[in-house]
């Protein structure tokens, strides 16, 4: 519970983030965390006993989850960092998320939206105790290989590395069966890897987890793609079991006239080619760039359609790499700046956000990139078949549907497009042939909680379950996945939590 009067004594404090004229200039992460301990001591000591902590319940109010989904046991590890335990803090912490160095990162941290102190005060800052305690864990040494005491005999292929996949891996192989994680890139992580920038993801942060897990036992299958170098049904027949982690890799298009010119990119296309020319050039630490980048946003203006957090990652993205300017298109308005009467505490909170790429963008091009209420109704070509222009109209929103405002229609000018709207489901080929059932939105059809598929011995877990969402789903989906398949293995009981 932290101290009785914390919270009426100290406020609330977030680590800083880096001066933005010199991190546009490098790829490293913006974010950073408490300096000393007792920064971290003083904000767990906010954490007020408030009786029902709404932070670690992950439950569905109003339109979406609010609390932990992981159920991290927030007010004991809270407690447990005021006292200055930060030992059995982290192992705490532990008990539900195996991997808080990436949550403490880039978790939108739902508990935070359904603190109590939130209500009256600002909420405890539960991720960056998260991630301090994770980080400071790495660089007290006590981040050292723990394999299994015994092997069950038991062999499971997990496919995907994502967060699903990597947190389904460790908890399987904690409970001594032989994991093998396939992955068809050429790295790990999914989209902690290539999705998210390195601004906020330090992809060393990536690899150093990966190497723990295969100091304890399991094995990771890089570039192989399954339905493709192996069958799914070869997979199926040399494991006891399964499980799908494939993520939600399908990118919603915007089939307009003009679509095919050259110049148009998908944002995961655009986000991973920046992050894997970082890796080959070394380039993490230096402005502008990388030089084995294929789709660059240097001198050139960018349109990125879509406004929420890839987008934002596709803004900051552009920016380093020297975009002579940046406008982001969203068709829906702003989101109020603070709670509506619909949305109240411990809602999760449904309020505008100032992300760290459109901090950048102003502060490089005098203003907001985001341009709310917009549609594209068109791309305009050059004689060499490039992107020039974007068509646009301003839209009105009636009965749920984008009506366009005839006199606001305009041309916007456009070296280079990014789509950033989001994904329609998992891909094809796996499930297609090990005939898996598909649900109304196309996604693996599991129930939350048991994670079976319609075929024995199959499981599926994270986007490729549930559809685009977040990490600490992936996460909490993983996880689950892992109990429900030690279960199978076991005849009917499970070790796993
Ligand atoms: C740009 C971007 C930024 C994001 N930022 C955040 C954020 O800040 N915070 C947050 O919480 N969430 C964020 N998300 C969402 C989050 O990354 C996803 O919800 C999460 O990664 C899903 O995890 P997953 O393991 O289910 O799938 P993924 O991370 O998509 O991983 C799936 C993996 O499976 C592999 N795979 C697919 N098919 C095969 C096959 N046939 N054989 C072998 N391997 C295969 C893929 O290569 C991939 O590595 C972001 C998403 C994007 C696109
Ligand atoms: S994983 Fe996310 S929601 Fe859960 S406690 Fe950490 S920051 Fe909060």
């Amino acid at each position: 519970m932290g101290k009785n009067t914390g919270f009426l004594e100290f406020d609330r404090k977030t680590g800083p983030d880096r001066d933005i004229k010199k991190r546009v200039k490098d790829y490293l992460e913006v974010h950073q965390i408490y300096e000393s301990d007792e920064e971290c001591r003083l904000q767990g000591a906010r954490c007020m006993d408030c009786g029902i902590p709404f932070c670690q319940t992950g439950m569905f109010l109003g339109r979406a989850a609010t609390g932990c989904p992981l159920a991290n046991l927030v007010p004991e590890f809270n407690d447990l960092i005021y006292k200055g335990e930060f030992k059995e803090a982290y192992r705490r912490l532990r008990k539900t998320n195996g991997f808080p160095e990436f949550t403490g990162r880039v978790c939108p941290a739902l508990c935070e939206g359904a603190c109590t102190c939130g209500n009256n005060f600002e909420s405890i800052s539960v991720r960056n105790n998260e991630w301090y305690l994770s980080e400071k864990a790495w660089r007290d040494g006590d981040m050292t290989a723990d394999p299994p005491k015994s092997r069950t005999g038991k062999k499971v292929a997990v496919i995907g590395s994502g967060p699903s996949g990597l947190a389904c891996a460790d908890q399987l192989n904690k409970a001594g069966h032989s994991v093998t994680v396939f992955e068809r890139a050429d790295r790990p992580g999914g989209l902690l890897m290539y999705g998210i920038p390195n601004m906020k993801l330090d992809k060393k942060v990536i690899l150093r987890r990966v190497k723990l897990m295969e100091e304890e036992g399991v094995t990771f299958k890089l570039g192989v793609e399954i339905g493709h170098d192996i069958s799914a049904k070869e997979i199926k027949s040399s494991f006891d079991a399964v499980v799908l982690c494939c993520g939600s890799t399908k990118p919603r298009d915007l089939k307009v006239e003009g679509r095919d010119l050259k110049g148009i990119h998908f944002a995961v296309d655009f986000l991973r080619g920046n992050t894997k020319a970082l890796f080959e050039d070394d380039h993490f630490k230096k402005s502008g760039p990388a030089p084995s980048l294929k789709i660059s946003a240097k001198g050139k203006n960018v349109v990125i359609i879509g406004g929420g957090d890839t987008g934002t990652d596709c803004v900051a993205t552009a920016v380093r790499q020297g975009a002579a300017s940046v406008i982001q298109l969203e068709i829906t308005g702003p989101l109020p700046d603070s709670r509506s009467e619909a949305n109240p505490w411990p809602e999760y909170p449904f309020i505008k956000k100032n992300d760290y790429g459109q901090e950048e963008a102003e502060e490089l091009f005098g203003e907001d990139p985001r341009h709310y209420f917009m549609s594209t109704e068109k791309f305009i070509g050059d004689s060499k078949g490039n992107v020039k222009e974007l068509s646009v109209v301003q839209v009105s929103w009636e009965n749920g549907k984008p009506v366009p405002i005839d006199e606001t229609r305009k041309t916007i000018k456009a070296d280079l497009v990014i789509l950033a709207m989001g994904f329609l489901g998992p891909e094809d080929i796996i499930a297609d042939e090990l005939k898996l059932d598909r649900d109304k939105r196309s996604n693996i059809s599991a129930e939350f909680g048991e994670f079976k598929t319609n075929i024995e011995g199959v499981f599926a877990a994270g986007d490729m379950r549930r559809g685009q969402s977040l990490v600490v789903w992936a996460m909490t989906e993983g996880r689950g996945a892992a109990r429900e398949c030690d279960r199978y293995l076991r005849k009917g009981h499970t070790v796993l939590p």
